[in-house]
C-alpha cells in the first residue's frame, strides 16, 4: 500500500513523523532511539530528510579558517533502508532536486527500488540562502516538478541515457510539499498554488505541508487547494517549539508565522524547560483541533523535539 493509500483508509487521525539522518561521523543509534520512543503511537510512516552539500568554515592543520564544501548529513537512503528492515515501518526518504545531478538521482532511485522502498517525497530542496550552497545548477532538477517528471520517466522504464526498459515492477509513489503560508519565493499565493497543482497533476499522491502554528492557515490552505481542483490528501505537518530562540529562527527558516498569543506565552517563560511545556501544550491543542476536524494523519517534525512530540502523542493518540 502506498503512503497515500494508507492515509486515505484511515478512519481516525493517525500519527507519522520526520527525522534527519545523523550528522556525518555519528552512528545510527540516536535515530533508533527516536523511533523506539515514538513507535508505540503506531506511526504510519517515517520520513527521512535529505541534505545537499553546503559551505562550511573549518580550521585547517595550520590553524587557518578554510571554506570547504561539506555534506553534513549524507545517508538518507541507507537510513531509510535500515529503519524499514529493523522496525518494519514504512519509510519515506526525501529526494531533492537542487544539489544533486539527475544521474545521482537516478542512482538513488535504482538503490531504493532494489531496497524495496517505493514511497518518496519529491522536493526541490532548500535553496533559500544561496550563499550557503555551492552553485551546482547544471544537470540538476531545478524545480520539484522537474524531479517528479524524472521519477515518472523512471517508473516508465525510461532512463537518462535514453535506453528504454520495461516499466518498473513497483512504481515510485510520491508526495510533494505545500505551503499554507506561501513558499517564500512565490510572488503570491495563487501562483504558488498553481505550481502545487502542477505537481499533483504530474502524479503526486498527496501534499505534505510546511510547519504551521495556526490551524486556520492550514484550513484556509486546504480550501484554496480544493477550490482549484487539488483533491489529494493534504497532510498537516506541525512541530512543538522547544527553545525560546525558535521564536525567531523558525519563521525565518520556514516562513511561518507564530501567533502572538503563543509568542507571548513563550516570552513569559523563564527557561527552555518552561518553553518546552508551552510548546507541548500549543502543539497538543493544534493536534486535537486537527483531529476534531477529521484530518486522516498528523505529521510531526521531531528535530530537537522528540520528547515533546512524545508528550503530544501521549495526549492525542
Ligand atoms: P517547488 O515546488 O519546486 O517550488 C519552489 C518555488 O518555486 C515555489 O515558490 C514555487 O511556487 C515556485 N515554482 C515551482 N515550480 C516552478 C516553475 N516551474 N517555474 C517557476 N516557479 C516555480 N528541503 C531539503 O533540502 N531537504 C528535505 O528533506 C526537505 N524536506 C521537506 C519536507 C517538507 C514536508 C517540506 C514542506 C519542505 C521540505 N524541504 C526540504 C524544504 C524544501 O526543499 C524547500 O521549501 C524548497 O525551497 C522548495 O521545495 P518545493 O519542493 O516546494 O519546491
Amino acid at each position: 500500500m502506498t503512503a497515500a493509500e494508507l492515509v486515505l483508509k484511515n478512519k481516525e487521525t493517525k500519527f507519522s513523523f520526520e527525522l534527519l539522518p545523523p550528522l556525518k561521523g555519528n552512528d545510527i543509534e540516536k535515530v533508533y532511539k527516536t523511533i523506539e520512543s515514538l513507535k508505540e503511537f503506531d506511526p504510519q510512516f517515517i520520513n527521512i530528510t535529505s541534505h545537499r552539500e553546503e559551505f562550511s568554515f573549518v580550521t585547517n592543520d595550520k590553524g587557518l579558517i578554510e571554506k570547504r564544501i561539506i555534506r553534513k548529513r549524507p545517508g538518507t537512503v541507507a537510513v531509510a533502508a535500515s529503519i524499514q528492515n529493523k522496525f518494519g515501518i514504512k519509510v519515506i526518504p526525501h529526494i531533492i532536486g537542487r544539489g544533486f545531478t539527475k544521474s545521482e538521482t537516478e542512482y538513488a532511485l535504482i538503490d531504493l527500488n532494489f531496497l524495496g522502498i517505493h514511497d518518496i517525497l519529491v522536493l526541490r530542496g532548500d535553496d533559500t540562502h544561496k550563499d550557503k550552497y555551492p552553485a551546482r545548477t547544471e544537470e540538476c532538477n531545478q524545480y520539484a516538478i522537474d524531479l517528479a517528471n524524472q521519477v515518472n520517466d523512471f517508473n516508465r522504464g525510461k532512463y537518462l541515457d535514453g535506453t528504454a526498459n520495461e516499466p518498473v515492477a513497483t512504481p515510485f509513489a510520491y508526495g510533494v510539499a505545500g505551503y499554507p503560508e506561501r513558499h517564500e519565493e512565490a510572488p503570491n499565493m495563487d501562483s504558488d498554488l498553481l505550481h502545487l497543482k502542477a505537481k499533483v497533476d504530474a502524479g503526486a499522491e498527496y501534499v505534505m505541508t510546511q510547519m504551521f502554528f495556526d490551524n486556520k492557515k492550514y484550513f484556509d490552505f486546504v480550501d484554496k487547494c480544493r477550490a482549484i481542483g487539488i483533491t489529494v490528501p493534504i497532510i498537516p505537518g506541525i512541530k512543538p517549539i522547544t527553545t525560546a530562540n525558535q521564536l525567531t529562527i523558525l519563521p525565518k527558516i520556514f516562513s511561518c508565522e507564530i501567533p502572538e498569543a503563543f509568542a507571548k506565552e513563550i516570552r513569559k517563560c523563564k527557561d527552555n524547560d518552561a518553553v518546552k511545556q508551552v510548546g507541548v501544550e500549543w502543539c497538543t491543542q493544534q493536534s486535537l483541533e486537527l483531529k476534531k476536524h477529521g484530518v486522516p494523519i498528523i505529521h510531526y517534525y521531531t528535530m530537537m523535539a522528540t520528547q515533546s512530540v512524545r508528550k503530544v502523542a501521549e495526549a492525542v493518540y
